[in-house]
């Protein structure tokens, strides 16, 4: 089963012009036109209000052109430009957080991937009830602070860098718990933090097969997280509870890591269960998805998140990683994009990749 193309007429134009691979100006951005210029594609950046001046600093991760907006939210209007450019849009994190799940989902632009995702992992009720029937391991979750058994994550929905996120280290910490927001309250998984970097095809006909296509694992991070990575220094979290300074979960950069070897497996068997059982639950996730897990010292891989496209930490790989190397040289997640486009147009199967 492949993408089910509601509106095949956005996709007209991308038959009879070579695409562009278009994208907002921001994020993985640099890595994405550098990929498609590696690739041969043309490359457009949508820029909110003059372009910055760092793009004119990396010759090679600059787009060809630029088609600057006043405002996020206006993108929509220029539809018929973009099309008429050719334009297939990559969504990355910015991209959709900044328009909105549900604008970034009505763009009458074609799209790399199945845009039916967004609807999915923008809702973390959806996307739990997606990972648990897939049979990925999730940390705990406790409908009530009476049922909590250990250390507690609450998240509030919505809230921006985990900022407002509680710790707790046991049921009494949460005895003058009470929040009218929503919330989550989540099993805290103590282990080591993995984002991996995986990539589906439904082109392909090799490499680790996974529903019609293949799942390709190209690099692997560690978020740092201010100011939660740094907190300890400063004692326990009661004294700093009494000091006013609670955690928070800011990503301001990334760290490469590599898993033990005798892991990937089990990394693996994760994102072969998330791809099938997305093709079953929306005709299939396409292209590049993070799997974002804590590995717990009995070696179980908790699940946590997943963010079903281009990551900020596929930005360490531009040139390779220890796994993509192993796929093919210097194969970065932009340049893989690139390619599925072109191989994908040249087999006259546009409409599998884009939507
Ligand atoms: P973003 O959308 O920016 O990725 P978010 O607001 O959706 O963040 P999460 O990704 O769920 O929040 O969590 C943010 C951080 O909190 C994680 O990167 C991780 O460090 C920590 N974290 C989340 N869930 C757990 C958990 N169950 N146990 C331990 N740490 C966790």
């Amino acid at each position: 089963m492949g993408i089910e193309l509601s509106t095949p007429a956005r996709l007209a134009p991308l038959i009879e012009r070579p695409p562009t691979v278009a994208t907002l100006c921001s994020h993985s951005s640099l890595q994405i036109f550098h990929g498609a210029r590696v690739e041969g594609l043309a490359s457009l950046g949508i820029s909110v209000g003059p372009p910055q001046k760092f793009y004119d600093a990396f010759p090679l991760g600059r787009p060809d052109s630029f088609l600057t907006v006043p405002k996020v939210k206006e993108i929509g209007r220029h539809a018929a430009r973009l099309r008429s450019e050719g334009a297939i849009l990559v969504p990355h994190g910015s991209f959709v957080e900044y328009l909105g799940p549900e604008a970034f989902m009505e763009l009458d632009v074609p799209v790399f991937g199945n845009r039916a995702v967004i609807g999915w992992e923008s809702d973390r009720e959806k996307e739990r009830v997606w990972l648990e029937s897939a049979g990925v391991q999730m940390p705990k979750r406790f409908a009530d602070p009476s049922e909590v058994d250990g250390p507690v994550i609450v998240k509030y929905y919505g809230a921006k860098g985990g900022k407002g996120f509680f710790l707790a280290k046991n049921r009494h910490a949460l005895d003058d718990f009470h929040s009218n927001d929503p919330h989550v309250i989540q099993e805290y998984v103590l282990g080591t933090r993995y984002y991996v970097h995986f990539f589906y095809s439904p082109l392909s006909d090799r490499g680790y097969r996974v529903g019609h296509g293949s799942l390709e694992l190209l690099g692997m991070d560690r978020r740092d997280e201010a100011n939660i990575d740094e907190l300890y220094k400063l004692g326990s979290q009661e004294e700093l509870l009494r000091a006013g300074i609670r955690p928070t979960f800011v990503v301001t950069g990334n760290v490469p890591v590599v898993l033990r070897e005798s892991l990937l497996p089990k990394i693996f068997d994760v994102g072969a269960r998330i791809v099938e059982r997305s093709i079953e639950l929306f005709g299939g996730m396409v292209g590049p998805f993070c799997v974002e897990g804590i590995m717990t010292e009995e070696l179980e891989f908790k699940v946590f998140e997943i963010s079903t496209r281009i990551v900020a930490g596929t930005n360490l790989f531009i040139n390779g990683s220890s796994y993509s190397d192993l796929v093919a040289p210097q194969l970065s997640m932009g340049r893989r994009i690139a390619q599925e486009i072109k191989w994908a147009r040249s087999e006259g199967r546009l409409a599998e990749v884009v939507s």
